[in-house]
């Protein structure tokens, strides 16, 4: 391996600690606690271990954390009173419902119902057209933490080649505007894309955010990019015993870190980023709700 690892997981340590000092001094200074609601429907394996992480992170900063666990068969109906009762909790700074839903209930309706001042994971229409436009946002904490991790690398991105594959509205196409915002020149693929392995060779910064396991290898690095995994797989792993599996990433971690200047690892890269985005989403919004200053 030539590349640098980008330690996402130490980073995001550092990340969690300057919260958590904001938030002691938010307390001691203004009396206020920052909170986060987190509301999860069903049994999910996965969303139940994203939620319990998110619950202790936010204790851990100092901040209030309210989680409400739904039956899979909650009604939509049930969930926007809730909702609604969250928005005019004034304890409540950040309302998170963690995605996907069940089918039986409409997620851009529910995600639309939080107030856009509270909407800590940036996915309202409003914070998506603020963000487009330039304006004051809540930035969906994924591409905000792969956005932090590159200023870190290369402070002004300016001029930079950023191709982002994948566009979903959670991550792809939210980290193509930041990184517009900062001045690169970006390019999206997706599964449409042609001649995409060459289109990846041209860019400087490469954000991978498909889900599909070691999809990018080195062919598809340019010597010295910077390679930011946003992919979580899990793949089998009989080296490790019948019925074991691994996390991987979107990217062939092993070939592309021969190639590549910089890249993120799985785990420990972009993950660890994304919960503490969070808490400095939700710091920021108490912020703003009380009329003080933001957070550096
Ligand atoms: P989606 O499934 O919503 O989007 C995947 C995107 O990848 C689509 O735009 C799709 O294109 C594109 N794509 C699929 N196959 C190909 C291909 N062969 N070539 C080029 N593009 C392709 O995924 P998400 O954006 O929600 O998540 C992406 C990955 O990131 C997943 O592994 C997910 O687990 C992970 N993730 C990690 C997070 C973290 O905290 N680290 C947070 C969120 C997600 P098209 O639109 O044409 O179908």
């Amino acid at each position: 391996m030539s590349a640098d690892l980008i330690d996402g997981k130490a980073f995001a340590g550092q990340v969690r600690a300057r919260v958590a000092a904001q938030v002691a001094r938010l307390k001691e200074v203004h009396g206020i606690t920052p909170g986060l609601a987190v509301v999860l429907l069903g049994e999910d394996p996965a969303s139940q271990v994203y939620v319990r992480n998110k619950g202790k992170q936010t204790a851990e900063a100092g901040m209030a954390s309210f989680e409400h666990k739904l039956p899979a068969e909650t009604t939509e109906a049930d969930l926007l009173v809730l909702l609604d009762a969250l928005n005019a909790d004034s304890a409540v700074h950040g309302i998170l419902v963690q995605l996907p839903l069940p089918p039986h209930i409409d997620e851009n309706l529910v995600v639309g119902r939080i107030d856009p001042a509270k909407d800590v994971d940036g996915f309202h229409i409003s914070n998506v057209g603020l963000l487009a436009t330039g304006q004051k946002a809540m930035v969906p904490c994924t591409p905000l933490g792969c956005l932090m991790m590159l200023r870190d690398r290369h402070g002004d991105l300016s001029g930079m080649n950023a191709v982002v594959v994948g566009r979903s509205n959670i991550v792809g196409k939210p980290m193509a505007q930041l990184l517009l915002r900062d001045s690169c020149t970006v390019t999206i693929a997706h599964s449409r894309t042609r001649e995409i392995e060459a289109l990846c060779r041209g860019a400087d910064i490469l954000v991978a955010a498909v889900g599909r396991p070691e999809m990018i290898t080195a062919d598809w690095v340019k010597p010295g990019a910077t390679v930011i995994d946003v992919g979580i797989n899990r793949i089998p792993a009989p080296e490790k015993g019948a019925g074991k599996t691994r996390l991987v990433g979107d990217v062939h971690f092993e070939s592309a870190a021969a190639v590549a200047g910089a890249i993120t690892p799985v785990p420990g890269g972009v993950g660890p980023m994304t919960i503490a985005c969070l808490l400095a989403n939700t710091l920021t919004a108490c912020c703003r709700a009380n009329g003080l200053a933001e957070p550096a």
